[in-house]
């Protein structure tokens, strides 16, 4: 079991990361809900390390449409019958009404190799999301970049913040997104200089580790400004 701060946990063996909010009524909010595995590993933590009911998993919220963050979401929502919840530009990418546009040169030819693999069944976004918007006790934030609705969520008075694939925190070292697969590099620069505006000293990314610091603003800032 594994609870980064009071009420958020981080769902064990998860890739990418999958996080369990508790809110005050006991119910539950999964932020990303990771590759097909991943989809059960949460049910698993939610009624037997967490002794909840599936029912009390309420909502989805997906920080972005890659495979790796989306593909566990349809096992959870019929199981669960939560909602699902992303950005506005990002939905129809996950419900599988647009294809995601492919990365230009070999990172485009590797991404058609190896996209039979990766086809998930789509799962159906229940709510659109835009700027500020209250999800599990969060506020959303549009972060665009990595893909064009990534979302961070930020809630000022426990100071966390969920980046999503816009910044990761790995082997101790803050980073910002994967190039390849990040097509709007500027835009992700702009959208980490916004983040560090923000009062946060713990960030929950979507691969990699806690970052844990009353410096992190700054870290983010400086990530930024290296990018
Ligand atoms: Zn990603
Ligand atoms: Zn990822």
């Amino acid at each position: 079991m594994t609870e980064i701060v009071t009420g958020i946990h981080y769902v064990d063996g998860s890739n990418a990361n999958c996080y369990l909010i508790e809110q005050d009524d006991g119910s539950l909010t999964l932020v990303d809900a990771g590759m097909q595995p991943d989809g059960k590993k949460v049910i698993e933590y939610a009624t037997k390390t967490m002794k909840k009911q599936p029912s009390d998993l309420k909502t989805i919220v997906l920080t972005h449409c890659h495979v790796d963050h989306v593909r566990g979401a349809a096992a959870v929502k019929a199981a669960t019958g939560a909602k699902v919840e992303a950005h506005q530009a990002e939905a129809d990418y996950i419900s599988g009404v647009t294809q995601y546009p492919r990365p230009g040169g070999a990172t485009g030819v590797l991404f058609g190799l190896i996209s039979p693999f990766f086809n998930s069944k789509p799962v159906q976004v229940d709510v659109r999301l835009a700027q500020g918007d209250p999800v599990g006790g969060f506020s959303v934030v549009h972060t665009p970049g990595h893909t064009p609705g990534s979302i961070a969520l930020h809630d000022p008075k426990s100071r966390v913040l969920f980046v999503g694939d816009t910044a990761r925190y790995i082997k101790g070292k803050l980073v910002g997104p994967p190039p390849h697969f990040t097509p709007d590099m500027k835009a992700a620069k702009a959208s980490l200089a916004r983040l560090s505006a923000l009062d946060f000293e713990v960030l929950l990314s979507g691969h990699g580790d806690p970052l844990r610091s009353k410096d992190a603003p700054k870290m983010v800032k400086d990530l930024s400004e290296k990018l």
